[in-house]
């Protein structure tokens, strides 16, 4: 898809069930016609529909919830399955439900009731407000202005996080049944301020790959220099070495690899506004180009 419409058609749609999001679809995937690579594209957090009731809920508007999207990512990969291999992405907001997190991190500050004893409350994206459920968005300002029940909770990890997870979890194996190993390629932005350090130019492209742990060393190699041979500055690791995606599902022994990539928005974005700048179709067909570059390169070395 090469046009961006507002996704608005779910929102008009009556909540049916309290903390049950009203859309349809909380995850879509886009298969090529023929999978041709052992590439999988995954676009976590870029889902835009808002539940009205999450809104009615929340201390803030949505222009403020929004600045925690990595807005417009699903369209920046948009031709992945044009170029034979899958993209996966969600549709609901990153602020309702984070996949990119264990299933129960979660916060019992938030909670109206006890949480069960398996929930991860001890975990620092938690202490930072940004568990499953997130506390708060990306500038630290509060998101609620009521607790929660964990009823609400499990809701929302049913209906969005297992999908997400079960459908990324099938491409997987799909793929590795295919071509004997798998490349997972999750992609992020990142606010064009927060990456520190202060002084030195920021980088344009941050890649995780765990400091090495959740891919060979050739898929970071090669994805950064089909990145920087395009003028783009790469950075790895630091400040963004890879999320719960990246870590879960990177076991390079089975022949699974995983590599996370954060762009800069300013690249693509008006970040103030959240639109599509000037740059977003320069930088959609540059990673057109890189896409289709390492689509056509030979992986077997990925294998176990
Ligand atoms: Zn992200």
């Amino acid at each position: 898809m090469d046009t961006l419409p507002p996704r608005h058609g779910s929102a008009t749609r009556p909540d049916a069930r309290p903390g049950v999001p009203p859309w349809s679809e909380p995850v879509v995937v886009r298969r090529p016609a023929v999978q041709t690579a052992p590439l999988v594209f995954s676009s976590p957090h870029s889902g835009r529909d808002y539940p009205p009731a999450f809104l009615n809920d929340s201390r803030l508007d949505m222009a403020t919830l929004r600045r925690s999207e990595d807005s417009f990512v699903e369209e920046l990969f948009g031709s992945a399955p044009d170029r034979g291999c899958p993209l996966i992405h969600a549709t609901f907001p990153r602020t309702w439900c984070d996949v990119n997190r264990e299933p129960w991190e979660l916060d019992p500050a938030m909670f109206a009731d006890p949480l069960p004893a398996y929930v991860n409350a001890a975990s620092p994206r938690v202490g930072a407000g940004l568990g499953t459920i997130a506390r708060v968005v990306s500038t630290g300002e509060a998101i609620y202005r009521r607790k929660l029940t964990f009823e609400e909770a499990e809701a929302r990890i049913a209906t969005c996080w297992r999908p997400y997870h079960q459908a990324l979890a099938a491409l997987i194996t799909e793929t590795l049944h295919r071509f004997g190993c798998c490349l997972l390629i999750d992609c992020h932005s990142m606010p064009s301020l927060a990456t520190l350090p202060a002084r030195e130019r920021p980088p344009d492209i941050v890649l995780g790959d765990a400091h090495g742990t959740s891919c060979a060393a050739i898929a970071t190699r090669r994805v950064e220099e089909a990145l920087s041979r395009r003028g783009l500055r790469v950075r790895r690791n630091e400040p963004y070495a890879g999320g719960y995606v990246t870590r879960h599902y990177g076991r390079p022994r089975e022949g699974v690899h995983a590599l996370q990539i954060e762009i800069a928005r300013n690249l693509y974005m008006d970040e103030g506004r959240i639109e599509p700048a000037a740059g977003f179709a320069r930088m959609k067909a540059l990673l057109g180009q890189v896409i289709g570059e390492l689509a056509a390169a030979d992986w077997s070395s990925l294998k176990p």
